[in-house]
């Protein structure tokens, strides 16, 4: 039987992970049952890891224990844990993940760039991160379980597609310059330095509606007069 790396030994390092498993999902999803931070302060008390949190969740009366506390505890004894969730524990966080992958790789079918892009666990990082990987190769960090978010994923996409596709992705329409992802107002949004500085679109929104870079209608002025290469006029 092949052990674990996580340090204990034994059955209840078992429970220990599935507990910080089953709390960590309970304080993302706003319902942390105290019975479960109870059942942990205990085992951890057990295992001689005692601090203060542990030491509060045993001494007072569950019933004075209001959600907040409940929250704050089933985080410090995490904390105190060195927990991080794992992709096993709480596959809604692949799947989270997944879903932002999708949502950015819209962005990069927009741009008519082709390729897999995949999410993976490479077997050389042990850190249990999530990569992704496009065309086959990976590129600069992982994200790890519940890291990353939309802007996350971007910025990963965007290394990663940069480097195998040899292109610089996405690109303002406008200027014809390199994006980069930035967080605004409660959201992802590709974002150009050129012209003041101006946010082009949400992630996942690149190139929806006219097709970027092309003049569309009267509204548009000939602010940007392209110099046409003629051929020298024959002598
Ligand atoms: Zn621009």
């Amino acid at each position: 039987m092949i052990s674990h790396g996580g340090g204990w030994a034994g059955e209840q390092s078992g429970r220990i992970e599935e507990l910080g498993g089953l709390i960590h999902a309970g304080l993302r999803d706003g319902d942390l049952d105290v019975e479960l931070v109870v059942e942990l302060a205990f085992l951890m008390e057990e295992r001689g890891r005692t601090g203060q949190a542990t030491r509060e969740v045993v001494e007072r009366p569950i019933a004075h224990l209001t959600p907040d506390d409940v929250a704050r505890l089933g985080r410090r004894l995490l904390g105190d844990l060195g927990f991080g969730p794992s992709f096993v524990l709480d596959p809604g966080l692949w799947t989270e993940l997944e879903r932002e992958l999708g949502v950015v790789e819209r962005d990069l079918r927009a741009a008519g760039i082709t390729g897999e892009l995949r999410l993976v666990v490479p077997d050389w990082d042990d850190s249990g991160d999530a990569w992704v990987e496009f065309r086959g190769a990976t590129q600069g960090n992982g994200i790890r379980p519940g890291g990353g978010g939309l802007a996350g994923v971007a910025d990963a996409v965007q290394e990663v597609v940069m480097e195998m596709a040899w292109t610089v992705w996405p690109v303002c329409p406008e200027h014809d310059r390199g994006l980069h992802v930035a967080w605004e107002r409660g959201r992802a949004v590709w974002r150009c330095t050129a012209g003041g500085s101006h946010a082009v679109a949400p992630v996942g929104e690149l190139g929806h509606g006219r097709p970027a870079g092309r003049a569309q209608g009267p509204r548009r002025r000939s602010e940007k007069r392209m110099e046409s290469e003629a051929p020298p006029s024959p002598g």
